[in-house]
């Protein structure tokens, strides 16, 4: 079983900022418990560890939320992003945190298939990634969906076709610096217009 209990405010993974959220003595939760819409709309804005501006909703990874009113049960599918990023558990963590602050139980299932693609990014996502001078995606390599090609060492940035557009200034004239940035789900570039270094959300 691909089941994820979290339990609320514990065993937190380092890294990351953990958003200040103070814990109010709770009436009885049938009492304090939210309607189905309102800890939907909770668990959507639960935020990505490592980019706090961008909701999980706007990063597309949500793939389902039933709620169970009689049981104050509520079971949450996520489907992870990159491989490899940690996020996943402290996103499961901060969506039973987010549906016991509405007064639910959260069930987190994590869903691998079908795999999440950046294509999932709202327009309010990838405006978010923006704003943090992150290089939204760009269209995931078109053509056969076979093996990645890997470069390794400094390489120029010729495994794809599409300029990265330098978040600060909206120059092409970029280049990658490393495959993996600040994040393995990222790549650092770095803009020789402006010479800033710049981080790029991966498209997969
Ligand atoms: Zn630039």
């Amino acid at each position: 079983m691909v089941m994820t209990r979290a339990t609320p405010r514990d065993g937190r993974l380092s890294g990351g900022k953990t958003p200040a959220s103070p814990t109010p003595a709770r009436p009885s939760r049938e009492e304090s418990r939210s309607s189905a819409a309102e800890v939907e709309q909770r668990v959507g804005a639960v935020t990505d560890p490592e980019i706090p501006t961008l909701s999980i909703g706007d990063l597309g990874i949500v793939r389902g939320v039933e709620a169970d009113e009689s049981a104050g049960a509520v079971r949450v599918r996520i489907t992870p992003t990159y491989s490899g990023c940690p996020a996943m558990e402290v996103i499961a963590r901060d969506i039973v945190d987010a549906a016991a602050d509405a007064g639910w139980d959260a069930t987190v299932e994590i869903v691998h298939s079908p795999p999440w693609t950046t294509d999932w990014l709202t327009e309010r996502g990838r405006a978010a990634l923006a704003e943090l001078d992150i290089a939204p995606p760009g269209p995931r390599s078109t053509g056969a969906s076979g093996p990645v090609p890997v470069t390794i060492g400094r390489a120029p940035h010729t495994e794809s076709s599409v300029a990265v557009v330098c978040p600060r200034c909206g120059s092409t004239d970029t280049e990658l610096i490393a495959r993996f940035g600040t994040t393995a789900c990222k790549a650092l570039h770095r803009c020789r217009a402006c010479g800033d270094p710049f981080d790029e959300f991966k498209a997969v």
